[in-house]
């Protein structure tokens, strides 16, 4: 009999056999059992356990050669988000860096007042974030989209809708900057089936009434160059290709191109030892076909900016069908086959200032700059929505270093590119030494200068914002104005923080204000009232996301200025009709805090509140400090305890995280009803990924009492698991 789950396992058992040390595949197994066991119970749309998407994630990256803790992660990955496991718990099993990689990968919990798109953005911040600490964190994402792409078949359709959008939009781009052009091509294709099913069903009829006519057409090509490319090198390798559906699907849709006039449909790979060998072949290519004007790229002498590198050239046969034929070496072909994630599969090392990696990545924290610059966590998904395209200019500045810019972009969108500080002081742009308007369109291969000018106080013009196409540039000329309107910005901050705080009924004296101002500036590293009123103003610092701070630490300032805290006496105690004893004080008035409903067994302390007696809260409630010891008021924290003996009813917060099937609420019910459970309240809500979450209050009389409901949940079908939980939101 084998081990439970392990039906799961053999499918990558003999992989990581091969790929990995026994140690190491040792840790992976271990991996995997654990996430088996935290999904248990769990499904996928399609009905599956769930145990099989971690699994086919892992899949994807033993395939991509990646190192074992990334293998480890990928089983991994999911565990924080969607069960009670902790980050903490990770850490303590598989080691901080596997840990920091799922935290990566982790969607960020639901941020209150936010809407769907900022979700997004704050993510995806989140993300960048991991990612430029460790490149390894986006690959796992890639690769968990990848099959999430692959299955999306069995989500809702609007839900379906959003997840391609998202991939074409965010994931896909990204894959393309860091060069893994398979994961590319296959999330594009798979979200075009989705978004544009009809096209793509076209595209590909297209492909297959064509395809004895191409395997013919290709295999004659392929021999033909094998033979004279023999010549002149050793050993080259001939491979032919098909265009991605969605690179066809792009020429005929977006550029307006019939099927019949897409040169690259067809192409043929030639790989070999030396870049020498490269431009060998190149001339016996030219020698056997008809180039076609202006289709040769050399991306050898210049590679892209996601390090890929290849010679390309468009022939004409005799057949009159025109092909591409991409030469490259055995190096550059890895490169352009797996990007960044090539240095994990051929070894090559990342960590020891790998200068390749380091270009190769840098947009990362490029990125993250422009976005701590303006403020705005949108910009990032704007950036790389708009600016992260696959058709795209290369051009140099005057040192050769390569700028990617998408089509159409201006010169001006060239100075941002290279920095903030030069498209500021922009004043006119050399295109090949020769000046040109500031709305000049740039080409691929041209040289670039920016003219600046080192007078104090110059500045974009506001007429740039209609010339300039990427949101790199948008973004950093909106900055400029927010920042050098500082006076204008810190009227605005000032008039919205006061009005807000008189809305909240907060009202403090002189003194408070700036003790309250202090603290918030701190807290946001700004170093005067000023700039943190200007960050207001220009919206660099969202009032509503710190509202809870400011009511917070107004508490705080209030509490320190009553009066001093009620005496305690000796040897006195009180005893609430709830059941708890509270030593040192008699008389008084005893309530169990509403916040996290603690029930006896649970572990608790109390609160002296000014006139409203004691307040109960579990330890472990999120309005307990950690260490009261060191807590505002150390004093008002008291020591209580439960008086076993007398049982009553207490209320409890189950948080119910639910698929939103036809039957949900009725399972529930039934249950409850089968368990003598009296509901005090029940909330329902539905998330964004198609789940329904259901906020429970019932009685309870024990722990183990709640315990044994909380089983009895967990058993019905449609929930995914049973939380305690705070208050009801
Ligand atoms: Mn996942």
């Amino acid at each position: 009999m084998s081990k439970p789950g392990y039906e799961h396992y053999s499918k990558i058992e003999e992989a990581v056999k091969k790929a990995f040390e026994p140690n190491e595949a040792e840790i992976i197994e271990k991996a995997f059992y654990f996430a088996f066991v935290s999904h248990d119970g769990q499904k996928r749309k399609s009905g599956e356990d769930y145990i099989i998407h971690p699994v086919a994630v892992a899949k994807i990256l033993i395939e991509f050669g990646m190192d074992y803790q990334s293998v480890v992660s990928a089983l991994l990955h999911d565990v924080v988000e969607d069960t009670p496991v902790t980050a903490l718990d990770v850490k303590k099993l598989f080691g901080e860096q596997v840990m920091l990689l799922v935290d990566g990968v982790t969607k960020l919990g639901k941020i209150p007042l936010a809407s769907k798109e900022e979700q997004q953005a704050e993510n995806l911040r989140k993300l960048l974030l991991a990612m430029n600490e460790d490149i390894r964190v986006i690959i796992i994402k890639l690769a968990d989209r990848l099959h999430n792409m692959r299955t999306l078949k069995y989500v809702p359709e609007q839900k379906r809708r959003d997840t391609a959008r998202e991939t074409i939009e965010i994931y896909a781009p990204i894959a393309h900057r860091l060069g893994i052009r398979p994961v590319k091509e296959e999330l594009e294709d798979l979200a075009i089936s989705f978004l544009d099913p009809i096209a793509y069903a076209e595209i590909e009829t297209a492909l297959a009434e064509q395809e004895p006519l191409r395997k013919e057409f290709l295999a004659k090509i392929k021999e033909k160059i094998a033979v004279r490319a023999a010549t002149v090198v050793n050993n080259p390798k001939i491979e032919g290709r098909i265009k991605s559906v969605h690179g066809i699907y792009r020429k005929m849709y977006m550029q307006g191109k019939n099927f019949e006039e897409i040169y690259d449909i067809y192409a043929v790979r030639i790989i070999v030892d030396t870049v020498g060998d490269c431009y060998n072949c190149l001339g016996v290519i030219h020698d056997m076909y008809k180039p076609i004007q202006g289709r040769f790229k050399d991306y050898i002498s210049t590679p892209k900016p996601n390090m890929y590198q290849s010679l390309h050239t468009t022939l004409i046969g005799k057949e009159g069908i025109p092909f591409e034929v991409q030469i490259r070496t055995h190096e550059m072909h890895r490169t352009a086959e797996y990007g960044i994630a090539a240095h994990w599969k051929y070894k090559l090392g990342y960590k020891d200032g790998n200068n390749k990696i380091e270009k190769g990545i840098g947009w990362v924290s490029h990125l993250l700059e422009t976005q701590s610059e303006s403020g705005e966590v949108s910009d990032i998904v704007n950036t790389i929505k708009n600016d992260f395209v696959s058709d795209e200019v290369f051009v140099f500045t005057p040192k050769g270093d390569v700028i990617a810019l998408p089509m159409g972009a201006t010169v001006i969108d060239f100075a941002y590119a290279i920095h903030s500080a030069v498209g500021n002081k922009m004043t006119g742009a050399k295109v090949d030494k020769r000046i040109v308007p500031l709305d000049y369109t740039v080409k691929t291969g041209e040289i670039i200068e920016v003219l600046t000018s080192s007078q104090p106080g110059k500045g974009p013009s506001r007429d740039w914002l209609k010339i300039v196409t990427t949101s790199e540039a948008k973004t950093k000329i909106r900055t400029w104005f927010k920042k050098e309107r500082r006076e204008e910005n810190i009227e605005e901050g000032k008039s919205e923080y006061e009005s807000q705080l008189r809305r909240n009924n907060i009202h403090l004296t002189d003194e408070q204000h700036g003790q309250l101002l202090n603290t918030l500036c701190e807290k946001q590293k700004m170093s005067t009232h000023d700039d943190f009123f200007a960050a207001l103003g220009y919206g660099g610092i969202v009032l509503s996301k710190i509202m809870p701070t400011i009511k917070d630490e107004y508490n705080k300032i209030v509490r320190a200025n009553t009066e001093s805290t009620p005496k305690l006496k000796a040897s006195k105690r009180s005893v609430s009709q709830e059941g708890v004893v509270v030593e040192g004080i008699d008389n008084c008035l005893i309530k169990l805090s509403r916040c996290c409903n603690p029930i006896p067994g649970d572990d608790i302390i109390g609160f002296i509140t000014r006139g409203h007696g004691v307040s109960v809260h579990k330890r472990d409630c999120t309005n307990v400090p950690v260490n009261t010891k060191n807590s505002a008021e150390p004093e008002r924290w008291i020591k209580v305890s439960w008086n076993n003996g007398d049982a009553t009813d207490f209320y409890a917060s189950l948080l119910l995280t639910c698929l939103s099937t036809k039957t949900l609420m009725n399972d529930i019910f039934t249950s409850l009803n089968l368990l003598h459970i009296t509901v005090q309240s029940i909330n329902t809500r539905g998330t964004k990924d198609g789940r329904t979450l259901v906020n429970l209050t019932i009685n309870a009389n024990s722990v183990e009492h709640l315990k044994s409901v909380m089983v009895r949940l967990q058993k019905v079908p449609g929930i995914l698991s049973v939380d305690r939980s705070g208050a009801d939101i």
